[in-house]
């Protein structure tokens, strides 16, 4: 970068841990932006996840934030796929206990519960060999001009019969990544960031900035 000044990148998410994981690995890459969080611009309204895949959500987000912040925007939309559920709950994993139109706020612990609950209760007669699922995150660039990328990331395992594990969120406690002997929940952050979902597309979204911004 030649400018004096970082530039500017925003992520949209409030959530602060997402910022935090992004920004550790940004620092890592060394490509000298100014990450912040869409809280810093409290007047952006929310936008509706009417897309069907992961990266038509996550494209959508980085485009709305992209045009009203005039900044670069990334994006991420993330869920856990079920093979014997023909990859459900998908997109719909964070209300997939919920009537529609029940309102959903992020990482409530209380509908996390529901929605793990629920899955292992439809899954209670899968046997181990057909327990397969992943989780899936698409992360997306968005510039003001209406460039975008998006690329995915995946963290495949297999699905408990019991939660297990303190740590993480959502379905951390029922999926056992492949090759632990863990749930998700029982990793440390760096131990989850490091396979995750969420980490592959955030590192191999590295590579596109520098092609894109630079
Ligand atoms: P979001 O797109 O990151 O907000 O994730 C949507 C939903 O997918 C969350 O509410 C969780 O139910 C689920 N999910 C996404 N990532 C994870 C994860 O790393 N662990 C557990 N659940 C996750």
């Amino acid at each position: 970068m030649s400018s004096s000044s970082p530039q500017r990148l925003i992520l949209a998410t409030r959530n602060a841990h997402k910022v935090g994981e992004l920004r550790a690995i940004l620092a890592e890459a060394d490509l000298g932006f100014e990450l912040v969080g869409a809280d810093a611009y409290p007047e952006v309204p929310e936008v509706k996840e009417t897309g069907v895949t992961f990266a038509e959500n996550a494209l959508l987000k980085a485009h709305a934030l992209a045009r009203a912040t005039g900044l670069p925007a990334i994006a991420d939309d993330s869920g856990l796929c079920v093979d014997v559920l023909g990859g459900a709950p998908g997109i719909f994993s964070a209300r997939w206990s919920g009537r529609h139109g029940d309102f959903v706020r992020p990482g409530d612990s209380n509908v996390d519960r529901a929605n793990l609950e629920l899955l292992l209760a439809q899954l209670a007669d899968i046997a181990e060999e057909h327990r397969s699922a992943h989780f899936a995150c698409a992360a997306a660039l968005a510039l003001p001009d209406g460039t975008e990328r998006v690329v995915e990331g995946r963290m495949p395992g297999t699905l408990r019969h019991e939660p297990s594990g303190d740590g993480g969120f959502g379905y951390d406690p029922i999926l056992q990544p492949e090759g632990e002997t863990r749930t998700a929940a029982e990793l440390s952050p760096e131990e989850k960031n490091a396979i995750s979902h969420r980490g592959r597309a955030f590192r191999a979204l590295v590579p596109v900035l520098r092609e894109v911004l630079d």
